[in-house]
């Protein structure tokens, strides 16, 4: 049976009587719904769901227990249907046709006069889905989706267009200005101070914008942390920001995944560090960042990770508020917090290590500063963002200082990535593991006694590469000898 083509209808039953018939778990679902839009509910059955239960007591619905009287139809508007008794749901159905009431059945479509939508509730805005019944499941992904999508400020952002809505058409009474008016309220500062929880200097904001003679939009920065590379580890907000971006500046170590996200039409400019390759220094990502932003665009600066956690977000940050830019921070998982998730191990363990370190040495000049002693405590575990070149300094600092060369390590590299690989071993055999299995970079190195659970705790990708190491090998590749100068400076912009 084809389905039904429906008339989408927002209905206002605030204070109208509606019948449910059925006291389980489904109508207390439909309840609930009902009760949101303030709808005097009525339930019919025998017997309640505790929480139906309590509603009824205190007084929010009126129940009544005895079998359903047909003359309960005469006062209503709505009626659901929602036992499992199939004979009652039809009988219901017909009656309230027959008074031209309409009527939904809980999961019988061709019974009833109206559907119930998926919603989507941003209050006072609410987006309801419907496929008439032909694709249920569908419409539950399209709901997940949007929920996704639309950012829990948007009703606070509605409600303040409610509240503006004759000043701005008094102050803008050409449509296309008032329009242009709407889309920068939507889409630019006032939208962006209700993000960050600032309601009072959004109102502020858009009333000065009300009486103020009209500018140019304002261009802005949003400071994302894109994750370690799995797509499903970005966040909800920092997908929003993708989709809303006019301009992408993203460093190379930002997957491919991640950027197939974006909006299809936004600049994409890729500012990554490479050794040996050309790339944009610090001074001319603020430069790049500052013209786009003051030509009133839309400014995503991607970022691998977390944008603070070597990622020189902060730096970005003090040049923007220094050139008076307006700009917001999503946070990102950063590559120690994800690759030790998708390497089972552990960074903090009540039997093992009561702190983590995140440490760079992602060159010269950072193993120079590290301050060794520290770092070569037990019962800690170390979370080192690095050029693999650093290796063999490390493995022979840390044991100099102290280390036990039986700690054991986990080298995560393309971390959360398909092509993850994680190497262990213990601190003793580090650099030359890492050179028998040629680690590039971008790989996480951790260290501590956590990383011996990367063995038995291993869930994603391929099984570790650990155990002894060879006797052939061993001999091939002395510790010292093994690093690739080239992957010095291989990190984004730590
Ligand atoms: N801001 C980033 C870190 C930038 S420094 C963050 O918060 O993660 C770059 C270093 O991060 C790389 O050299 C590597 O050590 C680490 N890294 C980033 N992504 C990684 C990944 N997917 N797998 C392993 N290491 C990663």
């Amino acid at each position: 049976m084809p389905a039904t083509r429906l008339y989408p209808l927002f209905a206002d039953l605030s204070r109208r009587a509606v019948l449910v018939v059925g006291g389980g778990v489904v109508a207390e679902r439909k309840v609930a719904a009902l009760l949101g839009a303030q709808a005097q509910v009525t339930v019919n059955a025998p017997a309640l769901t505790p929480r139906l239960q309590r509603w009824a007591t205190a007084g929010r619905i009126a129940h009544r227990a005895e079998p359903f009287r047909e003359e309960w139809l005469e006062r209503v508007w709505l009626v659901v249907a929602a036992t499992s008794d199939g004979e009652l749901n039809r009988l219901v159905a017909s009656l309230a046709q027959l008074r031209r009431i309409f009527v939904n059945v809980v999961d019988d479509a061709a019974l009833s006069s109206f559907q119930v939508p998926a919603v989507v509730e941003r209050a006072p805005l609410t987006v309801a889905i419907s496929s008439g019944g032909a694709a249920p499941m569908l419409v539950r992904l399209l709901r997940e989706r949007l929920e996704a999508l639309l950012d829990p400020s948007l009703g606070a952002l509605a409600t303040l267009a409610a509240r503006l809505r004759r000043r701005i058409r008094l102050r803008h009474p050409q449509p296309a200005a008032r329009r242009r008016f709407y889309e920068e309220l939507f889409a630019g500062p006032v939208a962006a101070l209700l993000r960050q929880a600032r309601p009072d200097e959004a109102r502020r904001t858009a009333e000065q914008a009300l009486t103020a003679p009209s500018s140019a939009p304002a261009g802005s920065v949003v400071l994302v942390g894109a994750g370690p590379g799995d797509p499903g580890l970005l966040t909800l907000r920092g997908l929003r920001a993708l989709n809303e971006a006019d301009v992408i500046l993203h460093d190379r170590l930002v997957s491919a995944e991640v950027l197939a996200l974006a909006r299809r039409d936004a600049e994409r400019i890729e500012v990554g560090k490479q050794a040996g390759h050309h790339h944009a220094t610090q001074d001319e990502i603020h430069a790049l960042l500052l013209e786009r932003a003051r030509a009133g665009r839309r400014v995503v600066r991607l970022k691998g990770g977390d944008p603070f956690v070597f990622g020189r977000g902060g730096e970005e940050l003090q040049f923007l508020r220094a050139h008076g830019i307006a700009y917001e921070v999503v946070p990102g998982i950063t590559a120690a917090v994800a690759c030790a998730a998708c390497a089972g191990v552990p960074l903090t363990h009540r039997d093992h290590a009561q702190s983590v370190r995140f440490v760079t040495a992602h060159c010269r000049d950072s193993l120079d500063t590290l301050d060794w002693r520290a770092l070569a405590q037990e019962r800690q575990t170390l979370a080192i963002y690095m050029g693999v070149a650093g290796l063999a300094r490390l493995q022979t600092q840390l044991i100099a200082h102290g280390r036990a060369p039986a700690t054991p390590f986990a080298l995560v590299e393309n971390g959360s990535l398909p092509r993850q690989r994680v190497v262990t071993g213990t601190l003793a055999q580090l650099a030359g593991r890492a050179a028998l299995h040629a680690v590039r970079s971008p790989a996480l190195l951790i260290v501590g006694e956590v990383a011996a659970l990367a063995g038995a705790l291993a869930w994603f990708g391929a099984p570790p590469l650990g155990g002894a190491m060879p006797a052939a090998a061993r001999r091939q590749v002395p510790a010292a000898a093994t690093t690739r100068p080239t992957e010095i400076f291989t990190g984004t912009s730590a």
